[in-house]
């Protein structure tokens, strides 16, 4: 398994607009298995290629259901609302709340290129409308209501 560096805000490539992908490759495929280690090692529940330094049109996402691999995902329908607390791997030790539609439909290529449909509501919905901004240069701290906060883990409150 090898690990990636995750960008963290401040650095360009996180503002940039992620270009389509157009065929499946071994560098690709590498890629796709290594966001994916990088995402359940930092215990994210989505990562965006740009933020491991890719200017490629890739997202996965694992909300506790299993994988999902986006390439070239595009939002097909949107409804309702939810205000939740919402973080970023880019952003570490941060949250902050931001409103999300409440469902989401998408349209995206699977691994092996084939078109593939998911919807989700809740943490699943947030998580496509969050990855899916970073691959236009997004990142969700434009969107927070009120201020970010700190968050504080378990094990560094074990240590004071
Ligand atoms: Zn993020």
């Amino acid at each position: 398994m090898a690990l990636r560096t995750i960008r963290t805000e401040g650095d360009p490539v996180l503002e940039k607009k992620s270009r389509p992908i157009t065929e499946m490759t071994p560098k690709l495929r590498n890629l796709i298995v290594d966001m994916l280690d990088t995402m359940y090692d930092a215990m994210g529940v989505g990562l965006a290629a740009p933020q491991v330094g890719i200017l490629k049109r890739l997202v996965v996402i694992d909300v506790g259901e299993g994988p999902i691999v986006l390439i070239n995902p595009e939002i097909l329908e949107t409804s309702g609302e939810q205000t939740g607390e919402e973080g970023c791997l880019s952003v570490p030790g941060m949250a902050g709340q931001v409103t999300r539609p409440n469902y989401v439909k998408v349209k995206a290529l699977d691994i092996n290129m084939e078109e593939v449909e998911y919807e989700g509501t809740e943490l699943l919905a947030r998580a496509f409308c969050h990855e899916i901004d970073h691959l236009d240069g997004r990142m969700y701290t434009e969107l927070v209501e009120g201020e970010l906060h700190r968050v504080s883990y378990e094990d560094e409150d074990e240590e004071e």
